[in-house]
């Protein structure tokens, strides 16, 4: 009797050990996948993981922290100098809607181009940030949106819209009725070339500055545009969006350092 107690205990201490290294082996391969899958580390807007810890984050991230031509800013245009109108070239429509933890995300069609001195650059996506990341003449707004565009070879250029509470946009309309969106996961969206443009004013005055992205990597060089009018969106509209992003998601104003802001 003593004796098969004894062999039981061993077999059973012999399964637990089995069982606990095959338990070990798979979270590793876990680990190893997830930081395949994902090749930048977690970042947000709260906590250890807030915009003053960006550039510590992750090697690939150190412009947060180090860059000198960072994304936002209070514009304050210093250079007065006659800015021709933005050569926009919007004809395709958008393609899907997502949240990827970040912001509220319209992807669009290849085709709508953006040409600056030449060089098109096609708008990739848009997406959201509230309340605004940019402040203009020391102002901020609860709502900004950013059209980004690229060359083929990865050059980028931001235009960026601000929004005041007002009338209702019909575009954020169509965005709002998606709601409420599971993180990460692309839904359809078709808005027509016509309700992307009216995310934007109509009068198209603008300030212009050298920047950066303004979530990690936060890579500079990047040509920003902000539109000098506002558009409207109604305080709905605008709550809707902030309770899907469930926080703000508006990076600091950053230094100037000595950059030139064209009006
Ligand atoms: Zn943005």
């Amino acid at each position: 009797m003593k004796k098969i107690i004894k062999y039981s205990t061993i077999a059973i201490a012999t399964i637990l050990l089995i069982s606990g290294c095959s338990e070990d082996t798979p979270k590793v391969e876990d680990g190893v996948k997830h930081e395949t899958k994902h090749h930048s580390k977690h970042w947000g807007y709260s906590g250890d993981v807030s915009p003053a810890h960006w550039g510590e984050l992750d090697e690939k991230f150190k412009m947060c922290s180090e860059g000198k031509q960072q994304t936002p800013i209070d514009i304050k245009a210093n250079k007065d100098i006659d800015l021709p109108a933005l050569d926009l070239k919007y004809t395709k429509g958008s393609k899907n809607i997502i949240d990827n933890g970040h912001a509220v995300q319209v992807n669009v069609e290849s085709g709508n181009i953006f040409n600056i001195d030449g060089t098109p650059y096609e708008l990739k996506q848009f997406h959201f940030h509230t309340p605004s990341e940019n402040h203009i003449n020391g102002k901020s707004y609860p709502l900004e949106a950013h059209f980004v565009h690229a060359t083929k070879d990865g050059k980028l250029a931001v235009i960026a819209v601000m929004f005041e509470e007002g009338t209702m946009n019909p575009t954020l309309t169509k965005i709002i009725k998606k709601f409420p969106l599971e993180h990460n996961k692309a839904v359809p969206l078709t808005l027509s070339k016509e309700y992307i443009d009216v995310v934007m004013p109509t009068k198209r005055e603008y300030y212009k500055f050298m920047g950066s992205l303004t979530t990690p990597p936060c890579s500079e060089q990047v040509k920003w545009f902000v539109f000098k009018t506002p558009q409207t969106a109604s305080k709905v509209q605008i709550e809707a969006i902030h309770k899907q992003i469930n926080k703000m998601n508006n990076r600091p104003i950053q230094p100037i350092n000595g950059r030139e802001i064209d009006e």
